[in-house]
């Protein structure tokens, strides 16, 4: 009830209210925010992931236009010598509107990226996409080295999906998935979906993925670390991945466990619109974000 209330005054809020409340977990609007955010996380001992906030892109020439913002931000990264890679949404770059066009956006970004010796992550969106998505990774994987992929462990078909994969270098980022899918193709609740997190891991280092944990939940980050002792991987295998802004305690109490903590950074001028579209969609997300404005700390 009060989710809906909250998330039906969201348009209404003033900006810089909204500003305020989102400059805990996203860097700005310019590239120079960005890039100041991943130097800072850099010093601190956290190596970065860049994002440009933007998703389902109208026309081809937006789907261009991202891809190019893409280009110019990867350059810059390396400029800064920054650990730092691009992670891009599929939809941004025109998946929706023609997929060929949107897998030439992304061996462009790629070519260019491995030029600097920078990895490109193909990120999930949700279930109407997955197909797609897939096909344009696999269709990426032929040519490059630096493309890695997400997966989900919320969906039900990805066990399947991993086993499907072509043989060869794989690197993946798992995630619970952040949109919320119907019954019929996804778990849906808690522990089933931490389950299957749990199940994916061990298919993926079994064939000798390279994996990134992006999770902020510290009792299945545990589970992960089992897996990754039992599969004998080595430290360069496996690495975690958190949102700007979410749970720094747990970064810190990995990282000085000697773990690999990597932070998603992401900027851009459309954050408040896409802020209140993942909102919209997504309302355990503003629980998160009341409960961590309050001081109330992790919800169960
Ligand atoms: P949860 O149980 O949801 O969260 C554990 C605890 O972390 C919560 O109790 C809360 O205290 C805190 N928390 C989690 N999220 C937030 C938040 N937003 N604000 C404040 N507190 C929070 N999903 C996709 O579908 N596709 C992607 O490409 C994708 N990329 C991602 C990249 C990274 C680096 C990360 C960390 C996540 C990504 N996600 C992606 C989102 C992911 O699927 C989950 O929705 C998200 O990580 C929350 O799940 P959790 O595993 O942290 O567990």
């Amino acid at each position: 009830m009060l989710d809906k209330l909250v998330l039906a005054t969201l348009p209404y809020v003033p900006r810089p209210v909204m500003r305020r409340l989102a400059s805990r977990y996203i860097a700005g609007e310019k590239l120079e925010e960005a890039l100041a955010k991943l130097a800072d996380l850099a010093r601190r001992g956290y190596p970065g992931i860049l994002d440009i906030l933007g998703e389902h892109v109208a026309d081809a020439d937006a789907a261009r236009a991202a891809a190019r913002s893409y280009a110019q931000a990867a350059a810059a990264v390396a400029n800064a010598k920054l650990d730092a890679y691009v992670s891009v949404k599929p939809t941004h770059l025109g998946l929706l509107l023609d997929e060929e066009l949107c897998l030439h956006l992304y061996s462009g970004l790629a070519t260019r990226c491995r030029e600097i010796g920078l990895r490109v992550r193909v990120e999930m969106e949700d279930h109407p996409t997955t197909d797609a998505t897939l096909r344009v990774f696999e269709a990426l994987r032929k040519s490059f080295d630096n493309v890695g992929i997400v997966l989900q462990s919320r969906l039900l078909r990805t066990p399947a999906d991993i086993d499907a994969l072509t043989p060869g270098p794989l690197d993946v980022r798992l995630v619970k998935g952040i949109y919320l899918e119907p019954a019929t193709i996804a778990h849906v609740d808690p522990e089933p979906i931490r389950a299957a997190y749990v199940v994916c891991a061990r298919r993926l280092l079994v064939r000798g993925a390279r994996l990134g944990f992006a999770t902020h939940d510290d009792g299945l980050a545990e589970r992960c670390l089992l897996e990754v002792r039992a599969a004998d991987a080595a430290p360069d295998r496996y690495e975690f991945q958190v949102l700007l802004g979410v749970r720094e305690e747990l970064w810190a109490r990995w990282k000085d466990a000697g773990h690999t903590v990597r932070v998603y950074v992401p900027f851009g001028p459309e954050w408040r619109a896409y802020s209140q579209r993942r909102l919209r969609k997504n309302p355990q997300i503003l629980r998160h974000v009341m409960r961590d404005a309050l001081g109330l700390g992790p919800s169960k």
